[in-house]
């Protein structure tokens, strides 16, 4: 190759890099092999442990990452005038999440990999939460004294936003917010298999609203999504932190009272029973109305339910008995 053919080819990559929408980071990581060398000598065994309890010996060594070169849209993504700005403010302000992320890091490529990825949150210098997708490579020839690697950092907020989002939505029942039909499902299930382990008990709520449909019929569905959302925010604020309500359908809750038994439950649901037939429900600026609700209430491990199905069955047979002795009570099975 000709010098000037070189000068050409070399033009060419600095343009790639330069103007790589992605930030590209040119590192030298010696300081990697410097601390495991160390702690090999102290006979350290478990990098990851010894590092998570002593996370001043990791951010000491990050400090000591030498920053070779950054492209464009690494200034971009940390809002620095110069390389030069960059390359000194970096690592000066570290994070418990940053410093991590470095131990995962470190272990991951003292431990031979050449490649390693992770998404982490991190704030930036003007105090705002980022997420970001951070990818390392390790060239070849690089491989023993990791002093070049290759770091691309993208920021991942606004997917992630868009991820979480779509996540909530997946879980959530789109009118009361509350957990829908599928997640309190899945939750009664996880929380069964918890207590079988562990050998604590639990217990179920089945709560639906009575005469609801008459509302619907009367007053339109407007206002009767509007009584079911009050009713929800009502039986939300009745409820401990650790018990877990959702919508399981129609005009019908679902609650798990982790840690609950039979006669506990009972306690529970007639407080709640007493509490909504004495509350007034906003149908309109003028006029409000009262409602009442049936309750069925079964537990873990007084039923001997075999199945999450067969426990939720036994939730809303209690419930039918409820609606079958009047409505506005409680029953248990
Ligand atoms: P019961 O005392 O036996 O519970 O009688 P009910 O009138 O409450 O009737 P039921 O529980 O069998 O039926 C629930 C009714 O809830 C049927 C439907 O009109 C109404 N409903 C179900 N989902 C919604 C909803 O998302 N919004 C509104 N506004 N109404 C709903
Ligand atoms: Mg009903």
């Amino acid at each position: 190759m000709t010098k000037k053919q070189s000068e050409l080819q070399n033009e060419r990559f600095r343009l790639i890099f330069e103007h790589s929408p992605i930030s590209i980071w040119e590192e030298d990581f010696s300081c990697f092999i410097e601390l495991r060398n160390q702690l090999k000598e102290q006979g350290v065994v478990n990098y990851q442990k010894h590092l998570n309890q002593n996370p001043r010996i990791a951010a000491k060594a990050f400090q000591d990452v030498k920053i070779c070169d950054v492209n464009r849209a690494a200034l971009r993504l940390y809002g620095a005038k110069s390389k030069k700005e960059l390359i000194e403010r970096f690592g000066q302000t570290l994070t418990k999440e940053d410093v991590k992320v470095f131990i995962e890091q470190f272990v991951a490529l003292v431990g031979g990999e050449k490649i390693f990825e992770v998404e982490f949150a991190t704030k930036g210098s003007n105090g705002k939460r980022y997420d970001l997708w951070l990818r390392v490579a390790v060239p070849n020839e690089y491989e023993e004294t990791l002093s070049r690697v290759v770091v691309t950092i993208e920021d991942i907020t606004e997917r992630k936003k868009k991820e979480n989002y779509l996540k909530r939505i997946a879980q959530e029942d789109s009118l009361t917010g509350l957990l829908n039909h599928k997640m309190i499902t899945k939750r009664v299930d996880e929380e069964l298999n918890r207590c079988r382990r562990y050998n604590t008990p639990m217990a179920c709520l089945m709560v639906d609203i009575d005469y609801f449909k008459p509302i619907n019929d009367n007053f339109g569905h407007q206002i009767g999504d509007r009584m079911l959302k009050q009713i929800a925010g009502f039986l939300n604020k009745l409820l401990r932190n650790t018990d877990l309500l959702g919508r399981y359908g129609g005009d019908e809750f679902l609650i798990i009272l982790t840690g609950t038994e039979q006669s506990g439950a009972f306690v529970v649901a007639e407080r709640i029973r007493e509490t909504i037939a004495s509350k007034q429900f906003k149908l309109n600026n003028k006029s409000s109305i009262k409602s009442t609700l049936s309750i069925g209430t079964t537990s873990y491990p007084s039923n001997h339910a075999k199945t999450t199905k067969e426990f939720i069955h036994l939730a809303d047979k209690a419930l039918y008995q409820a609606k079958a002795d009047g409505r506005n009570c409680v029953r248990s099975v």
